[in-house]
Formats: structure tokens, C-alpha cells, sequence
């Protein structure tokens, strides 16, 4: 539906202290431009009518007044958001009022003179804090000299000549600051590419870190593996049942972590862009029964079928390892996440110029919504069906790169409670 534009401008500018979308926020600076202009047009011609003569107080303390007013209630409505720069304008602009009323109240002598200085010096800082207001003090100082000619009565040539001498002190003092606004802008653009860097180093850093400390806790990781299949193989038949079920037990962590080492390893390779990925003629068929085969033992514990159909006779352009990788996830995840009894298919399907490959299982499902951060960093499903099952929330990650990098997609159906099918693609070797 297209938003009244009316509407919309209201309601942006209404919007006070909110955080607007960005297109709403374009908005309301270009009203707050025009609102602010507005101001200054008014602060300046309320100070200058006065030049050389006192005026009526009963025109001028309406004017100042009324423009303190609207610049209060502008200053309300500004939203938090705009701190700073833009806000440092409008006080300078409410200063300037209240320089003014002493610059009515003090007559045309020797104070409201140094009073008119002090006007400019507030007015300068205004300008350093919006450049937009630079192009207006040339126009303004056009104004002051014209005003000058029209209100001075009695003493034209004096109020002229002094009214030049500001305006010109006022170009100076302009432009001189607008140049070190821009210098300032400039090494504040560098001191922020300065910081992007630094950003980068470190986080270029924490990748080797991360990289180093999981090599390293491989290797005691593989000797605790050593030692549980030392005991598994040559003392089993001397265990009792309470140590045989400790000694699962710290299989099936030690599993775990070496799991988890491994996918650290493989996400700092990916973030630090150095993962090897040797592309070959590899086919389908032995790499889905080998990974059938390394899970069959999890499958059959929890009474899943494993299945496999379709073109199994396929090849494709890929990984041999990283192919296996990816279905050790799947199939591994698809197992996990389906209940006894189940079912899980490995199906392959030949279409043109590539092969899609596809996991389906009869197990707990993703929700839609959980659908959309499936392949995020850390990303685990929390429902009462996955609360008790372990997982690191890193596979799905990962095996989305690694189908990426050698030049397929990824994608999943699934319905909650009813089961999922994990499907990727990858370019044919030969079709
Ligand atoms: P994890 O180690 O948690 O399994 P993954 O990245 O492999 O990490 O999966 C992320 C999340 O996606 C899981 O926590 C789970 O909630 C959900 N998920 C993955 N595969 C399946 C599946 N076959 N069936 C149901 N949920 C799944």
C-alpha cells in the first residue's frame, strides 16, 4: 500500500525522539532545514531592524518573543536523534534572541554597538555548526547593509559604514571557520577509517586465535580418543556396568568437542578466507554410502532407516572431502533431530547442468520462522523438541559455505512436527 504522502510527512515530523525508518528521517531533515532557516531569517531580521535608531519596543518585543518561542518549540520537537551539531545551532539561535532584546532595550548608543558584536560572534558559531547557514550570512549581510540604508535616519553615512565593517569582519570570520570545518571533517573521515582498520586487524587477529587454540586442543582432544579406544578394545570385558556407561559417556563428549574443534577450525578458514577448496570429478555414489555407512551405527540406535535413491550414478564438479562434510551434517542433523522409528532418505536428483542432492527425514521439523536464521552462526532452533538434544549451532553454517564455495545453493522445506528436507545443488561434472 502507497502511504499518503501527507501523512507520512506528519508523521515523521511529528515523530519525537523516535527512530524513524532512514526514508522518514531524509524527510524530517529537509523540514528541519527549511524550519531552521526560518529561524535564523527571523533572529537576523529582528536584530537588524533596529540599525542606527531605536525602534517601537511595542513591534520589536513581539518579534523577539515570538521567535524565542518558535525556536523553544522547535527546539522540543527535534528528536533526540539529531543531538549535537543541529541542536548547538538552535541554542546559538535562542542566545542570539536574547542578545537581541538587550540590543532593543540598550538605544542605539556605545553597549548596543558592542551588544551587535556579540550578536555576530553567536551567529558565527551557529554557521561553524551548520554548513547549510554559510550561504545564508552572505545573503544576510546583503540584507544589513540594505536595512541600514532604509532604517538609519539622522546618521546614515555612520550606521553604513560600521554596518560594512561588520559584514565584512563576518565574511572573514565565515569563511576562515568553514575552512576548519572542513579540515575537521576531513581528519575525523580519516580517524574513522583509522578506527575501520584497527577493527580489521582485530578482527583478523581473533580469527588466527581462534584458529591456533583449536589446533592446539586437537591434539589432547585425539589422545583422550586414543585412550577411550585403547580401553574399549582390550579392557571392555573388565568393566562393570558403571564404568562401561562412564566410559560412553566421555566418548560421546570427547565427540563433541572434537566436533566443535573442528568446526571453529573450519569457520576461522572461512572468515579468514583461506579454506582449500579442491574442485574435482567426484562421484555421488561411494561419498553417500560412505557417509551412510560412518552414521549407521547412530541411525540404528535410534531404530532411523537409512535410505538412498535417485541418480545415484551422478557425478559432480566438487570436494571429495567437503562433499562429505556437508552430508555428514545433514544426514548427521536429520538423524539428530528425528524421533525413533523414523525415517531419513538421501535422494539425488540430475537437472541441467547440475545435480540437486537432497535430505529428508520424518523427524520434529523447523518452524517458518526458525526457517529464516537456519544457516546463521549459532543458530539453534529453541523449542521443548530440541531443548534436550546437544548441538554447537554451527553445521548448518558451514555447510551452507562450503556448498557455496564450490558453486551450488542451499535450501530447506520443512513443516513443524512433520519432518525436513535439506536440499543443495552442485554443477555436474559431465552432462
Ligand atoms: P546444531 O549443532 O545445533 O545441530 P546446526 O547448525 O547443524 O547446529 O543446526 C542448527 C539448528 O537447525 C539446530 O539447532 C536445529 O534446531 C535445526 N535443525 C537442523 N537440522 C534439522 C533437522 N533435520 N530437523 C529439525 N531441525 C533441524
Amino acid at each position: 500500500m502507497i502511504a499518503n504522502p501527507t501523512e507520512s510527512w506528519l508523521n515523521s515530523f511529528l515523530s519525537v525522539g523516535k527512530v524513524v525508518a532512514a526514508e522518514q528521517n531524509k524527510r524530517f531533515e529537509r523540514v528541519s532545514e527549511v524550519f531552521t532557516w526560518l529561524a535564523l531569517a527571523l533572529a537576523l531580521f529582528s536584530v537588524q531592524v533596529p540599525f542606527g535608531q531605536t525602534m517601537d519596543k511595542k513591534i520589536v518585543y513581539p518579534f523577539v518573543v515570538g521567535g524565542a518561542v518558535f525556536c523553544i518549540v522547535w527546539f522540543r520537537l527535534f528528536p533526540r536523534r539529531f543531538s549535537g551539531l543541529p541542536k548547538n545551532f538552535i541554542f546559538s539561535l535562542l542566545a542570539n534572541f536574547s542578545v537581541a532584546l538587550l540590543i532593543h532595550t540598550s538605544g542605539s548608543g556605545e553597549i548596543s554597538r558592542y551588544l551587535v558584536v556579540l550578536y555576530y560572534v553567536i551567529t558565527v558559531g551557529a554557521v561553524v555548526s551548520m554548513p547549510t547557514v554559510a550561504a545564508l550570512m552572505i545573503a544576510s549581510a546583503a540584507l544589513i547593509l540594505i536595512l541600514a540604508e532604509w532604517v538609519s535616519s539622522g546618521a546614515p553615512s555612520a550606521a553604513l559604514s560600521s554596518t560594512i565593517l561588520y559584514s565584512l569582519g563576518l565574511l572573514i570570520v565565515v569563511f576562515y571557520t568553514r575552512s576548519l570545518a572542513g579540515e575537521a571533517a576531513l581528519s575525523r573521515q580519516k580517524e574513522e577509517e583509522e578506527n575501520l582498520e584497527k577493527e580489521r586487524t582485530l578482527s583478523k587477529l581473533k580469527d588466527e586465535y581462534v584458529f591456533i587454540i583449536s589446533h592446539k586442543l586437537k591434539q589432547p582432544a585425539a589422545a583422550i580418543k586414543g585412550c577411550i579406544d585403547t580401553i574399549s578394545k582390550d579392557y571392555y570385558q573388565e568393566l562393570d556396568s558403571e564404568a562401561r556407561e562412564t566410559l560412553e559417556f566421555i566418548k560421546t563428549n570427547n565427540e563433541r568437542l572434537e566436533k566443535l574443534l573442528d568446526d571453529l577450525l573450519d569457520i576461522s578458514q572461512i572468515e579468514k578466507g583461506t579454506m582449500q577448496i579442491n574442485l574435482s570429478d567426484v562421484s555421488l555414489s561411494p561419498v553417500i554410502s560412505e557417509v551412510l555407512s560412518n552414521l549407521f551405527l547412530d541411525a540404528q540406535s535410534k531404530k532411523i532407516s537409512l535410505l538412498e535413491r535417485g541418480d545415484l550414478d551422478t557425478a559432480v564438479n566438487a570436494d571429495a572431502n567437503r562433499l562429505k562434510e556437508v552430508l555428514m551434517n545433514l544426514v548427521g542433523n536429520a538423524i539428530k533431530y528425528t524421533p525413533e522409528g523414523g525415517r531419513v532418505v538421501v535422494e539425488v536428483r540430475k537437472g541441467e547442468g547440475k545435480a540437486e542432492i537432497s535430505v529428508s527425514d520424518t523427524g520434529i521439523g523447523i518452524s517458518i520462522e526458525d526457517q529464516k536464521n537456519l544457516f546463521g552462526k549459532f543458530f539453534r532452533a529453541e523449542n521443548e523438541k530440541t531443548k534436550a538434544i546437544k548441538g554447537n549451532g554451527l553445521g548448518l553454517f558451514i555447510t551452507k559455505q562450503l556448498v557455496e564455495k564450490m558453486g551450488g545453493e542451499i535450501g530447506v522445506r520443512s513443516e513443524f512436527g512433520k519432518g525436513s528436507t535439506f536440499f543443495f545443488t552442485l554443477p555436474r561434472y559431465r552432462w
